[in-house]
């Protein structure tokens, strides 16, 4: 076995802005604007899977997915992997209703051993960084043979230190975004696309319809 796969094969993510993408009708109340179409998440998260496809086939891999922000990434990338690996997931936590605490929740625990297995942890968005160096040492103390990170969102702007994930989707701007997994208030993560909240839905003194 190969002590660490090869560099990651994937392309540099694009930095998206708004995207030409309407807003659907039924979430244009909330929803201010679309920064990735669900057909371009698709695309990109394909991507994503054949890169890690590539690296990992033939090891032995475990994802240790994040909650709650990767239920729909998750499921869309692992569906693409043709080759046997298994799955965990841990609950983690550093934002309540939209705001950083700075403290790590831990809600759910990992189950499996990562003793002598190739780890891939992934999250949704890639903020301050706290919650992947945070998680990533934690899970190093099981002598795992790697440690990679992929995530969906990075948001440069947010770093309060160096880290950077292996596998990236896409990077965003300085702004909260929702869908597709990321909420606000425990809303939105059923949303097909990423999009950026209606600004009277984080401050309710706004109208809505000025
Ligand atoms: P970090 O520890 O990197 O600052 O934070 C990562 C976590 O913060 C993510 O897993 C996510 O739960 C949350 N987060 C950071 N930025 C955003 C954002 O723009 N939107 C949402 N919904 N969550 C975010
Ligand atoms: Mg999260």
């Amino acid at each position: 076995m190969k002590a660490t796969p090869p560099h990651p094969r994937l392309s540099p993510p694009a930095l998206v802005g708004p995207s030409r993408a309407r807003v659907p009708a039924a979430h244009a109340e909330d929803i201010h604007q679309i920064l990735i179409s669900a057909p371009r998440i698709r695309r990109r998260v394909e991507e994503m899977a054949h890169a890690i496809s590539e690296d990992y086939r033939g090891e032995r891999l475990v994802i240790v997915a994040l909650l709650n922000g990767t239920i729909l990434f998750l499921a869309d990338l692992i569906r693409h992997f043709e080759f046997p690996l298994r799955v965990d997931l841990i609950g983690v936590s550093s934002y309540r209703g939209g705001t950083s605490s700075g403290e790590l929740e831990y809600t759910k625990r990992l189950k499996l051993d990562l003793k002598d297995h190739h780890v891939l942890i992934v999250d949704d968005i890639l903020d301050t960084g706290k919650t992947l160096r945070a998680v990533t040492r934690e899970l190093a103390l099981q002598k795992p043979t790697s440690i990679r990170t992929c995530v969906l969102l990075d948001k440069p702007s947010g770093r309060s230190d160096s880290f950077q994930a292996d596998y990236v989707g896409f990077q965003v701007p300085h702004l909260f975004v929702v869908g597709y997994g990321l909420d606000y208030d425990e809303r939105y993560r059923n949303l097909p696309f990423v999009g950026v909240l209606q600004q009277h839905i984080y401050e309710p003194e706004t109208p809505a319809h000025p």
